[in-house]
């Protein structure tokens, strides 16, 4: 995959995650291109649940508007793991529907965060690379 995340980007997610944990935070990425990671942008996590997240369709419409006007296109969408691994959940694979973006996960449960993006087709992990 060979995605790069600028520091600003990572440091933006992790501390969003950080703030809304035990919650799972979520968001979506965006950058030049499918492989450059250059904007979080923060997204509400409407389930409030410390499991799972699901976006808000008014605010991913927004994400979408946001992303067309800077001449970004959105490489992916991210959520944290307060208290799991850096790896989707069984409900995570099923729910990503887009073979077309990649689903990054940060994990805050070790001493140091971890941060992975994996490329899911039909409910089957592709690939998987190590970002932090
Ligand atoms: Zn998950």
């Amino acid at each position: 995959m060979e995605i790069t995340i600028t520091e600003e980007a990572y440091q933006s997610l992790l501390q969003q995650a950080k703030k809304d944990a035990p919650v799972e935070s979520c968001g979506y990425l965006l950058g030049p291109d499918k492989h450059t990671v250059t904007v979080n942008y923060p997204m509400t996590n409407v389930d409030h649940s410390e499991e799972h997240f699901s976006f808000d369709p008014k605010e991913q419409f927004a994400a979408m508007k946001y992303a067309r006007q800077q001449g970004l296109v959105i490489v992916g969408n991210w959520h944290s793991h307060p208290a799991s691994p850096s790896r989707p959940s069984e409900e995570d694979k099923r729910l990503a529907f887009d073979p077309n973006i990649l689903y990054f996960i940060l994990s805050l449960a070790g001493v140091e965060p971890v941060f992975n993006v994996f490329s899911i087709v039909d409910g089957v992990v592709k690939e998987r690379e190590n970002l932090r």
